[in-house]
């Protein structure tokens, strides 16, 4: 059998993966400011793009900017929404709207096709169609399904990322956050009906605050979820959950799309190894999303663009002492994993439940907390954008 032979193989196409290989084959890295690598690489996926995800779809202003997307040629083609404010509550209690003028605050994209967007301009070797079954060692890096030699493999492959699980320790149990979403285009009718505004997506946090439900209008389509740290009985809560919305007349009650389920780590919450000899893990595969926001494709396209660094300056010697430089960058980057418990995680429950319910009917806690500080990560210093183009 023919061997396809690679500087680094990318397990996985979504963010994480293609924003790595755009990265690498890009002029500008992030700490460096090198001319381009000129690496092999090659991305392989076990879905064909365009190929749908499990998400919301909302992302922030700084995920655009440093990914260095023309927002009016991306919404030329592919759905853009703006977004202008949030309207907040505790399931069950009176909204708090927060309006920002001036430029958007967060934007509205379809997964199905921001990711097949991202990966069609990164430049790699695309294997589609092909799931990571196995990978061996060789003298120099690893043999992947017994066909593609790679001096580097980096796991990108989402939470249940192959390559994650091939380096991981075994038995160690994890707190997932926990997820159902839908998302349909809506009817005529069902638009006409639509009370969700679309620059203004609606969150409900659950009472003791360990998730929340979401609506976000994006375009002609409707994106209705609902995620927590606990997956006990997600079905019937999400269940619930929607004919709430529906009693308020914020969704039909005519959905006949099924609700899709996924998990996700928070940073703070999660144990995984990150680097191992010529292994490296970005994305969800490494269990980055932001704690408070459940937000996963800014930290996963920030964590690429590290190991974009981290992958040039090991100068084509991947091993593990080498790569551990990445963990440092993402530590200066993201903090202390499992740091001890905020001042709301410390309160007894029946206490954080009043607490929150008092809170979350003001403005200034549902503006200055939820959004400024947990959502649009208002005090996170901003990461040089990805300079030039692929020539
Ligand atoms: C319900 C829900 C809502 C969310 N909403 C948001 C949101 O609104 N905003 C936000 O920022 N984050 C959100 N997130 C988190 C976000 O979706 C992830 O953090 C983000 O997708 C991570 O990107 P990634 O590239 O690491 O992994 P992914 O996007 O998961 O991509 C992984 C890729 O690997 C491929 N793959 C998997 N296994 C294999 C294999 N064996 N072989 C080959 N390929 C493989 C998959 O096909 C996939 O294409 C949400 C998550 C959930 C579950």
């Amino acid at each position: 059998m023919d061997i396809s032979v690679y500087d680094v193989l990318i397990i996985g196409g979504g963010p994480a993966g293609s924003s790595l290989s755009y990265s690498l084959l890009n002029a500008g890295l992030y700490n460096t400011g090198q001319e381009k690598t000129g690496l092999k690489i090659a991305i392989m996926d076990k879905a064909v793009f365009p190929r749908n995800k499990v998400c919301a779809g909302w992302v922030t202003p700084e995920v655009m900017r440093v990914l260095g997307i023309d927002l009016t040629e991306y919404a030329k083609a592919q759905v853009l929404q703006k977004v202008s404010g949030f309207r907040i509550s505790l399931l069950g209690q009176q909204q708090v709207e927060n309006i920002y003028p001036g430029e958007p605050v967060s934007y509205g994209i379809r997964r199905v096709e921001f990711d097949n967007y991202l990966l069609q301009r990164c430049g790699a070797d695309l294997i589609l169609g092909e799931a990571f079954e196995k990978m061996d060692r060789t003298g120099n890096g690893w043999l992947v399904n017994d066909k593609y030699e790679a001096k580097l493999v980096v796991g990108a492959g989402g939470h249940f990322c192959p390559v994650a699980r091939a380096i991981g320790e075994k038995g160690v149990s994890e707190l997932a956050v926990a997820a159902q979403e839908v998302e349909f285009e809506m009817s005529v009718q069902q638009k006409a009906n639509c009370r969700i505004k679309k620059e203004v997506p609606e969150l409900f946090f659950l009472p003791d605050l360990s998730g929340y439900g979401w609506v976000f209008r994006k375009g002609d389509y409707l994106n209705i979820g609902l995620g927590r740290e606990n997956k006990s009985r997600l079905s019937a809560q999400v269940k619930d959950f929607c004919e709430y919305l529906s009693s308020l007349g914020k969704i039909p009650a005519d959905i006949t799309d099924k609700f899709n389920g996924h998990a996700y780590l928070l940073y703070s919450h999660s144990v995984r190894n990150m680097v191992a000899d010529n292994v490296l893990l970005i994305g969800d595969s490494a269990g980055l999303a932001y704690d408070k926001s459940g937000e996963g494709i800014r930290p996963a396209v920030e964590s690429a663009m590290l190991a974009a660094d981290v992958i040039q300056s090991c100068d084509g010697d991947y091993s593990k002492e080498k790569l551990r430089a990445y963990n440092e960058l993402m530590q200066q980057r993201f903090g202390q994993r499992l740091p001890g418990p905020d001042f709301m995680q410390r309160l007894p429950d029946f206490v954080k439940r009043a607490v929150a319910s008092q809170l979350m009917k003001t403005h200034w806690f549902t503006k200055k907390i939820v959004i400024d500080k947990w959502f649009l990560q208002k005090d996170q210093t901003q990461m040089p954008a990805i300079k030039g183009q692929l020539k």
